[in-house]
């Protein structure tokens, strides 16, 4: 079997309470870091302390807001501020949803080295050379979006069988083969695709931010091998969940469940949860690959195949 380089891929939950922040958990913020990369969903208050505490250094490429609610973006000057007091000179770019005010929280810290904002709506794609960002509508009461983090196509698997009953042994051609092109053994000509398979998907890590529940989650997290959605109550608050533009654990479930993710993880936990296991459990009986963040939490997203 051809042997794909394994890319590290791993989700840092810096802080999983919602609203307010309490011993346990600090406010929204989580940390996406792959092959050397990290970018940061969300930055409540207490952030840049959390991502010391994971040792995930403050190289942050880009971020992006969900909404502009002060539980999701308050950690932002603070942040700000020390990667500037550290001599940063690199260029950060935060992506959010428009909010007026963003230019006078730049202002307010100003920083020394540049920091650009981006407006975003659903629809925009955000694009690295080795995956993508993908804006999508939610339904929270103010604008507000989340997000669908999506590696690039692999390339497929190299059938090695079958290349030496083609008479091809493993060296320079396998190579030609892999960048796609044709190569000549005795006087058959062999293609690419009599020895690799199809292209393979990405992974895919999908991330609601505040929501009620809505079928454009379940479209954004259609298939995905992670989703983080929020959980801020238990279903016996459903009515009260809908008055404030939320979800309750059971309703994240069935969202992963019409979704077919592989896993959903829950956050924005209310500060009235001490223990959150209720919430767990009434998500399990919909979905069973389900679990609750806790602050710190890292959870690696491995390959399916
Ligand atoms: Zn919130
Ligand atoms: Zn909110």
């Amino acid at each position: 079997m051809h042997h794909v380089a394994v890319i590290m891929l791993k989700v840092l939950f810096l802080g999983t309470s919602g609203s307010m922040p309490t011993i346990a958990r600090s406010l929204p913020s989580i940390l996406i870091k792959r092959d050397g990369e990290a970018i940061l969903l969300d930055c409540g208050e207490g952030t840049q302390r959390q991502m010391m505490r994971c040792r995930t250094g403050i190289n942050i490429s880009s971020i992006f807001i969900s909404h502009w609610h002060a539980d999701h973006f308050l950690g932002l000057p603070g942040l700000i501020h020390t990667m500037s007091f550290l001599n940063r000179s690199d260029k950060l770019t935060v992506y959010g949803p428009r909010w007026g005010g963003v230019a006078n929280l730049f202002a307010l810290v100003n920083p020394q080295f540049q920091v650009d904002f981006v407006e975003v709506s659903p629809g925009d794609v955000i694009d690295h050379p080795s995956f993508s960002i993908k804006v999508f509508g939610v339904n929270h009461g103010i604008s507000a979006c989340g997000y669908v983090f999506e590696e690039h196509e692999r390339p497929g698997k190299f059938d090695r069988e079958k290349a030496q009953e083609l008479g091809l042994n493993p060296g320079p051609l396998y190579k030609t083969l892999q960048n796609g092109a044709p190569v000549r053994v005795g006087n058959r000509i062999v293609l690419p695709e009599h020895v690799i398979g199809p292209k393979r998907l990405g992974r895919k890590i999908v991330y609601a931010g505040d929501t009620r529940p809505t079928e454009d989650v379940v479209r954004a997290a259609e298939n995905a091998d992670l989703l983080i959605h929020e959980a801020t109550l238990a279903g016996e608050l459903k009515e009260y969940a809908d008055n404030v533009g939320h979800s309750t654990a059971s309703e994240a479930a069935q969202i992963a469940r019409k979704a077919r993710v592989v896993k959903l993880i829950l956050t924005h936990i209310s500060s009235r949860y001490a223990n959150a296991t209720p919430l767990l459990e009434e998500a399990r009986l919909i979905f069973r690959k389900t679990s609750v963040a806790e602050d710190l939490l890292q959870v690696e997203v491995p390959y399916r195949d």
